[in-house]
């Protein structure tokens, strides 16, 4: 814990990946744990593990932010179900890492505490919106952290930073005290240096629980075992078409075909495949997400939650003032576009329409999965971008989730893990998406490559 401490204070300064440090409390327990360990051979996995945890996932006593003025000085009076995992298995706590405001982005730039950056090159966004989870993990300032994926939320940042990021199917890991953006949407995953480490987090943490009425009651299997295989024989792997199209770096699309003939090598039958819905994936997201984004964030109307705006007339006036005083510009964005999709006139058009569609790219993903056992595509159009190139355009932000949404919409498990740099010195990473429920097929096939 003092050795991750003295790179946390050297780095820090430079990267912006904690917004809350638990120095004094993490060294206590690591104490305690010493004392309790001498001559105790039993341990677990993550017992005395140094690990930070994403602003947006509750735990007990320490502020939870989700990076908004909202909740500036929220303290969670209970933890998360993934927290209480981890604490019933003595990890250690480092810190809590910035995000973008609510989980709401793709660079950590719509944190209302400022931007993390890039341990690549600090010119450059790590990413978003698990942005300092990512650089935590890739500036060695704990040894893993969880994030949360709502639409790419742990691959693309993992990607940006060079370290690895599983998202779990839906329902895998209980989203109880995770705060919520788009509920049928979000999971709560590992950001690691490897893929071991990913499995043996997902061990963790994963599993049904009776407080997420979504969590789902599927057995969880020992992750480490899946690692065992070395190789890729017998195991079908698709490559659609769709996700090397225009707009794709050619630097990304080089390193990722690299990576592909990689997995060729360990043996896997690399097959094309058609998912022709996935040039609608951004428009339905945005429907979706937001329409679920803004009635989540109803209840921040300052009577139960956080900040409350100072001086008011009457209720209204307060609910107002403490919406637009403590909600960023992105997070209204949202909750415009949200409340609009939603509203009388325009649900049939654009919400309903949303989720036909959403029911589309699943079914796309079902029948692909009738004919491969995994589906390989690039986590995203580029490598990381500099500081204020798509923060001016938002469109421009949300198209560059391209590759990463789709897995959300259909609930299906995903990773991403580096497969190269870019000319400029920059991380690039490649995902693995697979059936609902089989990460270790996911796992399997990142260690056999990695
Ligand atoms: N970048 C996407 C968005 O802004 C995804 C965010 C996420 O996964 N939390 O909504």
């Amino acid at each position: 814990v003092r050795a991750y401490f003295l790179r946390v204070a050297q780095v820090e300064p430079k990267v912006n990946a904690y917004l809350t440090q638990c120095k004094d409390a993490a060294l206590a327990q690591a104490e305690r744990l010493d004392q309790a360990l001498k001559g105790w051979r039993k341990t677990t996995p993550m017992m005395a593990m140094p690990l930070a945890v994403k602003d947006n996932i509750c735990t007990e006593g320490v502020r939870t932010t989700c990076a908004s003025r909202m909740l500036d000085t929220f303290v969670p009076p209970y933890d998360a179900t993934v927290v209480a995992k981890l604490r019933a298995q003595s990890y250690l706590l480092l810190g809590k890492t910035n995000l973008d405001e609510f989980a709401m982005g793709s660079s950590t730039e719509n944190s209302a505490f400022g931007a993390s950056r890039n341990p690549w090159n600090i010119q450059t966004v790590p990413g978003g919106s698990s942005g300092g989870s990512a650089v935590a993990v890739a500036a060695d300032e704990c040894v893993a952290a969880l994030g949360s994926d709502t639409g790419g939320s742990i691959r693309q940042p993992a990607a940006f930073c060079g370290v690895v990021g599983l998202k779990p199917t839906y329902g895998r890991v209980s989203r109880y005290g995770l705060v919520a953006f788009a509920s049928s949407l979000d999971q709560i995953g590992p950001i690691t240096k490897d893929v071991t480490d990913a499995a043996l987090l997902l061990g963790a943490i994963a599993g049904h629980d009776p407080r997420d009425s979504t969590s789902a009651n599927v057995p969880v299997p020992d992750y480490l075992k899946a690692l065992k295989r070395k190789d890729l024989k017998r195991l079908k792997v698709g490559v659609p078409a769709e996700y090397f199209a225009d707009g794709l770096d050619p630097e990304v699309d080089q390193a990722v075909r690299t990576a592909i003939e990689g997995l060729r090598e360990l043996g896997a039958d690399i097959r094309e495949i058609k998912l022709p819905t996935t040039d609608a994936a951004v428009a339905t997201y945005y429907v979706i997400a937001t329409a679920e984004a803004s009635s989540n964030l109803a209840r921040y109307d300052g009577v139960k939650f956080g900040l409350r705006a100072a001086e008011s007339k009457d209720l209204l006036d307060m609910y107002l003032k403490t919406r637009a005083e403590g909600f960023g510009p992105e997070v209204k964005r949202r909750i415009m576009l949200g409340t609009y999709v939603l509203s009388a006139g325009y649900y049939d058009a654009y919400y309903g329409k949303a989720q036909a569609v959403r029911t589309l790219i699943r079914q796309e993903f079902e029948a692909a999965f009738q004919t491969v056992d995994l589906i390989v595509t690039p986590v995203t159009p580029t490598t990381a971008f500099k500081f204020g190139e798509k923060a001016q355009d938002p469109l421009q932000m949300y198209l560059s989730d391209i590759y990463t949404i789709s897995a959300n919409l259909a609930g299906l498990p995903a990773i991403a893990l580096p497969c190269g740099f870019s000319k400029a010195g920059l991380p690039i990473g490649f995902q693995l998406i697979g059936r609902p429920f089989e990460e270790e097929t996911l796992l399997r096939g990142a260690h056999a490559y990695e």
